[in-house]
């Protein structure tokens, strides 16, 4: 740990809750300090002391094209000199909307708004509408953002607090939101057989990744399109993290499932606030000023943020065999990881799905909350730090999923590889 980003923690904990101004990156989960980010390029991280790190978190999966792309610093650097925020409709979003419409033909109708957590929370309001019944379905270990009727049976950063929900969240606001295991179509047949009158929505990461990477089953998740469909309920994806990650149409081209909402963020932005959501022509109708269901945003629809999505985009669809090549890269990486575990008798699982991983000690099956939640998070803690002494810098938490980009080499890879065998080793020593 550098003394210097040791001395700015001290000094931000004057300032903010705990140092940070979100918690996973205060380093609660793994112990010690966060290290202080001075710049960041391809798949480096530089930190303060000028220490370089490879990313494997990379703004928790926004940036799939490494950081600071060339081509979009120089497209923010060319908007910028035309402002940064109109309050007024401009060109570009439209552009932008088709695009992400060409490649996501489930959102009929968009609306741009500053984050996943305002995605997922104006999706539901939505849904809400549409049906005109209350109830919410999640499962346990999944992430939507934070709003209130959302933070119960939370992953991500709520995985590690030491209360089960977050304090300050009445619990009448929490009736309405009903938490099913994940991966468990059993459950959600038996509860909807039940109460499906009263359910809205039913809204899921497509693949989880707050929980860890933990993928969806197959019969999980087209089950979930047949009952929402059977009951009338609106399935609502959440592809923040899968949305242009998992294909270039997401989770929902990758199983070939057309969920009725969509929301969308990260990737999008490419390290700039945004998010999105948008489905069903008929239920995207009732959104404001067209319907009754209000939702609004000063910043909604931000050219700055929209140039650089775009940018991204176009990109990604320059490059032929885009997710193909991520995904041999994140094969080779988490398959040569495994050789070494297994030579130096360290016992792990890892759950990899196209170009996110997650890395957890335990001869088990990671499939639901409940499983991730009995790994041994302390040894991965130890190995976390061991990489970070190596200049490997893995999520923060066993909760969080890892992300490679574009612009991670074979030659970061290998490297990568060389600081696991140590790290595994000094877990043995
Ligand atoms: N949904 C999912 C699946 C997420 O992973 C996250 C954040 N990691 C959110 C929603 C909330 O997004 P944001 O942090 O941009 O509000």
């Amino acid at each position: 740990m550098d003394r210097l980003s040791l001395r700015l923690f001290e000094e931000a904990k004057k300032i903010f809750p705990g140092g940070v101004n979100s918690p996973v990156r205060s380093f609660n989960a793994v112990g010690g300090n966060p290290i202080f980010i001075k710049r960041a390029k391809g798949a480096k991280i530089f930190g303060v002391d000028n220490r370089c790190y490879i990313d494997y978190v990379m703004s928790w999966g926004a940036l799939i094209l490494g950081h600071s792309n060339r081509i979009v610093v120089n497209e923010l650097k060319k908007h910028l000199s035309e402002g940064t925020s109109y309050g007024a409709p401009h060109r570009l979003e439209i552009e932008f909307a088709r695009e992400i419409r060409k490649a996501i033909p489930s959102m009929e109708l968009i609306r741009f708004v500053n984050s996943g957590t305002e995605a997922t929370m104006s999706a539901i309001r939505l849904a809400r509408g549409f049906t005109g019944r209350d109830v919410v379905v999640k499962f346990g270990g999944s992430y939507h953002g934070h709003a209130d009727y959302l933070l119960t049976g939370s992953g991500s950063g709520v995985m590690s607090l030491k209360v089960p929900n977050s304090m300050g969240v009445p619990y009448s606001i929490l009736k309405d939101t009903v938490v099913l295991p994940y991966n468990n179509l059993k459950k959600v047949d038996e509860f909807l057989r039940l109460r499906h009158k009263e359910v809205a929505c039913i809204i899921v990461e497509p693949i989880a990744a707050n929980m860890g990477v933990v993928p969806a089953r197959e019969d999980f998740i087209r089950g979930l399109r047949k009952l929402s469909a059977h009951y009338g309920i609106v399935l609502i994806f959440d592809e923040v993290i899968t949305g242009f990650r998992l294909s270039y149409s997401g989770a929902q081209g990758y199983f070939g499932i057309k969920p009725d909402l969509t929301c969308l963020g990260k990737i999008i932005g490419a390290g700039l606030p945004i998010g999105a959501y948008g489905g069903r022509r008929d239920i995207m109708k009732l959104v404001a000023p067209l319907g009754g269901v209000y939702q609004a945003g000063t910043l909604s629809g931000n050219p700055v943020a929209i140039r650089a999505g775009l940018s991204t985009l176009k990109q990604i669809k320059k490059v032929q065999r885009f997710y193909y090549i991520l995904d041999e890269k994140t094969t080779y990486l988490s398959e040569q990881i495994k050789l070494l575990a297994k030579k130096i008798n360290v016992i792990i699982r890892i759950n990899k799905i196209s170009s996110m991983f997650t890395i957890f000690f335990t001869n088990q099956d990671i499939n639901d909350h409940s499983s991730a939640k009995k790994t041994d998070t302390s040894l991965y803690s130890r190995f976390f730090h061991q990489m970070l002494k190596r200049g490997i810098y893995l999520a923060p938490s066993n909760f969080e999923a890892n992300f490679l980009s574009m612009a991670h080499t074979d030659k970061d890879i290998e490297d990568t590889l060389r600081a696991c065998a140590y790290a595994f080793k000094s877990l043995k020593g």
